[in-house]
């Protein structure tokens, strides 16, 4: 995100630069080094004060938006950055902030200085520089559903509202300059906004509708900032639907899984439940964190029928600075574990009566690497419930020495396959035939690195499988 918007504002600076757009290059290039010192130096005073940690590429992104769709008026970027800012540590509860920090910032500058954002990027010269940016960051973080469903709804309801005034060719023109670039910008860049938009596939689809329909209503009474306020209508129904799950986990054990796979694992803390393949958002404060951050989220690989929480990841030669930091961890030392989520969870016990017939599927699990921890948590759950279920285990390593939890898999009595590409290939078509001859009548759970991922989705497809029997877990963040 942080790469598509200094890419967007350089964009910007050269089309002003070359006189396609219609501002000064200076003036914007001024702006956002302004708005950046003072989003910064809010950030770095707020921290202090809360005694909180951060992420400062969060920062930067809030800097960058309001660069973006404000205009190069330093005392409206005061305003709008320092009240950004401020709302992530002040309009927060259990550690979260509710709104869109930049969101935020643009309504507080309309309220207070009577000044709203003018989304001077959303033009006809930059569509397609936001077009493209959109279509990286929507595959990157998989919310193309969220984003489509606002964009056609929102498409809808002001040809609803125009028709009132009679449709001509000049309303789909000025559809097609005027709303089209800023609806793709907002869509990409702050309404799939991972800590203030719904975890849950379902919750985004009301979320989407949510937000359309309070943009159409706010757009019919007089106020000049629709979108912004409809966006924070949609923060509040995120916030709820999220949850405000926040623990402090301690440190008992670390174990070497393999060559380069470390197993943390902590203890349980009270009133904790989870089911088997959800996740958590991880918090570890460091000195002098690395342009990623200070958080990341992983998968709980323990079961919830466990005395423990295990939190396990592979670690490259150069690690991230978060990496390192959890490297050192001792025990007895904390981390924070916060909003709990995910939907990769096994379907309903198959030998219970009321369970839908495609929740009584056979199913097979397809795991490259460390993609494996959300079926070791379902493995041991499996096992400690007594439940037996038809599973096979297709699971991709370099060599034999990279396979981890195998004594877990093995106890749990599935078909366990392990293909160590060194010698055996990677999993293709003729290997899933072979192996799991019923492939049409199971249903399928894939985790791994995104390009792994989504690279089996399309060999399922192609195979036959229907895409309401493929489920997948990706875990960014590998080269
Ligand atoms: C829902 C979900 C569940 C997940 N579950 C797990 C899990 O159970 N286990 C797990 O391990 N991961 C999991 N992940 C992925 C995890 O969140 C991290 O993205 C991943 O571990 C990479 O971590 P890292 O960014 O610290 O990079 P590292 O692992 O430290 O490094 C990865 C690569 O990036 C390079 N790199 C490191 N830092 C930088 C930098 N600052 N700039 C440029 N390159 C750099 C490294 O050299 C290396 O090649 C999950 C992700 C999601 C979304």
């Amino acid at each position: 995100m942080l790469y598509y918007l200094v890419f967007l504002v350089s964009s910007a600076i050269i089309l002003c630069f070359l006189g396609i757009l219609p501002y000064i290059w200076t003036d914007i290039l001024i702006s956002a080094v302004y708005v950046l010192v003072i989003c910064w130096i809010t950030n770095k005073l707020f921290a202090k004060l809360f005694k909180a940690s951060y992420n400062p590429e969060s920062t930067l992104i809030t800097a960058l938006i309001l660069a973006l769709i404000l205009g190069p008026d330093l005392i409206i970027l005061t305003v709008a950055g320092v009240s950004a800012i401020a709302s992530k540590y002040l309009l927060a509860w259990k550690g979260r902030h509710i709104f869109n920090p930049a969101a935020f910032g643009a309504v507080f500058c309309y309220f207070t200085l009577n000044y709203g954002a003018t989304w001077w990027i959303g033009s006809l010269e930059t569509l397609p520089f936001i077009f493209l940016g959109s279509i990286l960051i929507l595959r990157k973080i998989k919310r193309f559903q969220l984003a489509g469903i606002f964009f056609i709804l929102t498409l809808i309801l002001s040809t609803i509202r125009s028709a009132e005034f009679g449709l001509n060719t000049s309303y789909f023109f000025d559809l097609f300059y005027f709303l089209v670039p800023p609806i793709l910008f907002f869509n990409s860049v702050m309404l799939i906004e991972p800590l203030t938009s719904p975890y849950k596939f379902r919750h985004q689809a009301i979320y989407a509708v949510i937000v359309a329909g309070a943009y159409y209503f706010y757009g019919t009474i007089p106020l000049e900032i629709p979108l912004e306020l409809a966006l924070l209508t949609g923060n509040v129904f995120a916030y709820i639907v999220n949850g405000s799950f926040r623990k402090v986990l301690t440190l008992k054990s670390v174990k070497k899984e393999s060559a380069d796979v470390i197993s943390f694992s902590f203890r349980v803390p009270d009133k904790f439940k989870f089911e088997p393949g959800q996740f958590l958002e991880w918090t570890l404060a460091h000195k002098n964190p690395d342009s990623r951050g200070v958080r990341r989220f992983f998968t709980i690989a323990s079961s919830p029928t466990e005395d423990e929480i295990i939190l396990a990841s592979r670690f490259a030669d150069k690690s991230s600075s978060f990496k390192e930091a959890l490297k050192s961890l001792r025990t007895g030392d904390q981390i924070i574990g916060s909003n709990l989520a995910g939907e990769f969870t096994l379907p309903s016990d198959p030998s219970k009566k009321f369970v839908f017939t495609s929740e009584r599927r056979k199913l097979c699990f397809i795991a490259g690497g460390i993609g494996i921890t959300p079926f070791r948590s379902m493995a041991e759950y499996l096992i400690d419930k007594d439940q037996k279920r038809d599973i096979i285990l297709l699971y991709s390593n370099k060599t034999e020495k990279d396979i981890i939890f195998r004594d877990v898999f093995e106890k749990a009595g599935w078909k366990n396959i392990y293909v160590n590409t060194d010698i055996d290939g990677y999993i293709d078509e003729e290997l899933i035939k072979n192996k799991v001859p019923d492939y049409k009548d199971r249903h399928f759970y894939l985790s791994g690195p995104p390009s792994m991922v989504d690279a089996f989705a399309d060999l399922l497809s192609k195979m036959g499988i229907p895409g309401n029997q493929i489920r997948t877990d990706f875990f960014p963040g590998y080269n």
